[in-house]
């Protein structure tokens, strides 16, 4: 059997790490990765590749950048001429992103089912480009791997029911086991940046709400700079937020103890998330992640797709709209602890997914 899978951004190599590592122990699968370009940067796309011994892409389209429609539509028109070559039986894509939508629609209008990773995920907020992204490709899949069953709920409502709709847990669990230990031997991180486990505050924030609304942006880097006078912020920038504050000249809303560092490595922000003390954040997987190591979050929208989280005490959502109220619930999470509970799973989704797809195929 041959699976196409299309990946293009950050969070992709993180879950294809788990999957890509099951695929590979199976003699009768032949799985081969299409790379977008959506993220191009070494330290946003090669050092993943590297660092967890994912397979080399045998296609990298090169695509990135550009508007939303430009990026999406140029990545249909690849990813087809790439699908109408190889014949795969399936394409297999994750989350959320313009590479999942290219990725599965191209399949789709060719006949070739299409497995999604991640589907059912819902923020409920359609000026989100990822939402847009979620919702199509899980109406148009034929194979849909809920990570939780909120996830499986939300389908149903949308009409989306059946065996087609799996609960298998989270991809980002198996990595977080795959790679959690190697991450505490390997990285050595704290050593290099000079941190003490428990005495910084990690970051990231990169969602276009977010970026692209500089009265948001602002809130953040003044409540970043404001708790900064407590506890160090290490923030390993995103390069979209990075040039943002560039362009704006927003660095003045920084203060001295917000540490700005180029995106790290899996591993090392692994070990970095592992050590804070709080984790502030406007990322999906970060927001898990945090869970996973049992680090208090602070989510910087105004909803988010893991809701789970919140129920169980372990995230709080602080929307980035007033700098006194985001300051205080960074405060307010430090030292918190949630519920013992773990909606994610028991790390067997990359086998699952597998399995399923065999047992679909055959
Ligand atoms: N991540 C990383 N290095 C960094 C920042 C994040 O390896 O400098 C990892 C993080 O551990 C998580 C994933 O990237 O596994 C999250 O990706 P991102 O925040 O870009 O996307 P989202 O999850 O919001 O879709």
């Amino acid at each position: 059997m041959k699976v196409i899978t299309i990946l293009g951004a950050r969070p992709q190599f993180i879950k294809a790490a788990a999957v890509s590592k099951a695929f590979s122990q199976e003699d009768n699968i032949d799985e081969i990765l299409l790379h977008t370009g959506q993220h191009f940067d070494a330290n946003m796309s090669d050092i993943f590749f590297a660092e967890l011994g994912i397979p080399k892409p045998a296609y990298n389209l090169g695509i990135g950048g550009g508007s939303q429609g430009v990026m999406t539509g140029q990545q249909l028109i690849e990813i087809e001429k790439t699908l109408l070559m190889e014949k795969p039986d399936w394409v297999l894509v994750y989350g959320d992103t313009n590479s999942t939508l290219s990725g599965a629609l191209a399949a789709v209008k060719l006949h070739i089912p299409v497995a999604h990773v991640e589907a059912g995920l819902r923020s409920f907020n359609r000026s989100m480009p990822e939402e847009i992204n979620r919702v199509i490709t899980d109406h148009i899949s034929t194979l849909l791997f809920a990570p939780t069953d909120t996830a499986i709920q939300n389908l149903a409502y949308e009409g989306i029911s059946g065996e087609t709709c799996l609960n298998v847990g989270d991809v980002m669990y198996d990595a977080a086991l795959l790679y959690g230990e190697q991450a505490k031997n390997q990285s050595s991180v704290l050593k290099k940046l000079e941190l003490k486990a428990g005495s910084y505050v990690l970051a990231t924030v990169h969602r276009a709400e977010n970026t692209d609304d500089l009265s948001r942006l602002s809130v953040i880097l003044k409540s970043f700079g404001a708790i900064s006078q407590h506890q160090q912020v290490v923030w390993p920038i995103h390069p979209r937020t990075r040039k943002v504050i560039d362009k704006n000249n927003l660095h003045f809303l920084l203060g001295e103890g917000v540490r700005l560092i180029d995106p790290v490595s899996y591993l090392d922000m692994v070990m970095l998330e592992c050590s804070a003390s709080l984790i502030a954040t406007d990322s999906g997987g970060v927001q898990k992640e945090a869970f996973f190591y049992s680090v208090p979050c602070v989510t910087l929208r105004d909803e988010t797709e893991w809701e789970e989280l919140i129920k169980l005490g372990w995230n709080r959502l602080a929307p980035p709209l007033d700098v006194e109220e985001v300051t205080t619930a960074l405060m307010m999470a430090i030292g918190t602890q949630g519920k013992d509970f773990n909606p994610y799973g028991d790390g067997k989704a990359a086998e699952k997914i597998i399995r399923e797809i065999v047992r679909k195929t055959v």
